[in-house]
């Protein structure tokens, strides 16, 4: 029986896995084991890559997130805007730094917030936003950087799931005053554990995070500020270096993938019966995940499984209707459009080492689906 996991790294890992265990070994020889010499060196490749000056390895991708609004000055009484549908760190680090997450609907076509209903949620106390490129799908960043600059906010960048994603031929993640960036195994650029990075331009907003991470020490035992203890691990960052080399070819990969899936379910789409992950204009999306919305969703699921092919929901509840944050009396229907994503979505299997055979096996069996 056909066996087509929604997520695999089996494959990826027997190629590497020599390399690896190479690596490894010279970093237990030589010892470094914190913010070493592996750490500094894939924070130089990755804000290179991102086209921003400085890189900051961190603990995950949520303390990216936290660390980068506290280092942005965002303190208690504040309001940082950001979607209701992503996944629970966007918001997680908001609460986490103090202040209130104010939500704003999506986009029906990229699943991303929806720019033009941002400005009605600005408040005087409002000082940032946290626009997340979803899937690894580009933000609309013209018009979201148009209201920032408008009202005086700073954006930071959610783009955990977006490594090497363009808009308009610029990095995701070098727009905003900070990009926020995970090595969460699952992530495009994934390592053996957790593992983050913020990558900026912006010196002052650098520094505060390379202080942040170190309980904010200058010098070491010296404590300038509270921080806390979020360092990109030098064992993860050995094997980012390894695996960083690939990700541009892996980035491809993913997009031929997602040709594939387009080709073959596009009479779905032209029949309304499913639709699919499209690419804004001057885009360069990099498919973390390959996501269809069907009113069927749930049967589809079932059906991959009985058929070997496995799927996941990002994400079943919205963030508004999380009962952490029950106390701002967010209700079901204000956020019509995440509401329906959450109940339609479904992601297929996506992850570079799928063959083309496998792709088309599991776009036949959607099309056998929506036949019956
Ligand atoms: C994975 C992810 C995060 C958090 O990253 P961790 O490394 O798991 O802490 C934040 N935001 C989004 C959109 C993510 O997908």
């Amino acid at each position: 029986m056909i066996n087509i996991p929604g997520f695999s790294l089996n494959k990826q890992n027997l190629t590497l896995k020599n390399h690896l265990l190479e690596e490894l070994s010279r970093v237990i020889d030589n010892g470094g084991f914190i913010l070493g010499e592996n750490v500094k060196l894939i924070e130089e490749s990755i804000a290179e890559y991102c086209g921003a000056a400085f890189g900051i390895g961190v603990a995950s991708g949520s303390d990216a997130l936290y660390l980068s609004l506290l280092a942005c000055g965002i303190s208690p009484e504040t309001e940082v805007i950001t979607t209701p549908f992503t996944f629970f760190a966007t918001a997680g680090s908001i609460e986490r730094a103090g202040a209130k997450p104010v939500f704003v609907d999506i986009d029906p076509e990229t699943w991303n917030i929806n720019p033009s209903l941002i400005e009605e949620k600005i408040s005087l106390h409002t000082k940032a936003i946290i626009p997340v490129h979803l899937y690894g799908c580009p933000s609309d960043m013209n018009s979201i950087m148009e209201v920032a600059h408008k009202y005086d906010l700073k954006v930071i960048e959610d783009a955990a799931q977006a490594i090497g994603a363009l808009y308009r031929g610029k990095k995701v993640g070098s727009f905003g005053e900070a990009g926020c960036l995970s090595f969460f195994p699952t992530k495009n650029l994934g390592a053996f554990g957790d593992g983050g990075m913020v990558v900026t331009s912006n010196r002052e907003i650098a520094e505060r995070v390379r202080l942040l991470r170190v309980h904010g020490a200058k010098p070491k035992y010296y404590h300038q500020v509270l921080g806390c203890n979020s360092r990109l691990d030098e064992l993860q960052a050995v094997i980012l270096r390894i695996k960083f080399p690939y990700l541009e070819e892996w980035s491809k990969r993913r997009r031929k993938i997602a040709s594939i899936y387009q080709e073959l379910l596009s009479n779905l789409e032209k029949d309304k019966l499913i639709k699919l992950p499209g690419e804004p204009e001057r885009a360069y999306h990099v498919y973390h995940q390959y996501t269809v919305q069907t009113d069927k969703r749930d049967e589809l699921k079932v059906y991959l499984k009985e058929h070997g092919v496995g799927t996941a929901i990002y994400y079943p509840l919205p963030l508004h209707l999380q009962k952490v944050f029950n106390r701002y009396g967010y209700r079901q229907g204000e956020f019509p459009v995440a509401e329906a994503a959450c109940r339609q979505v479904l992601s297929l299997p996506m992850y570079p080492e799928l063959t083309d055979g496998e792709v088309q096996y599991v776009a036949q069996i959607i099309n056998n689906f929506f036949k019956k």
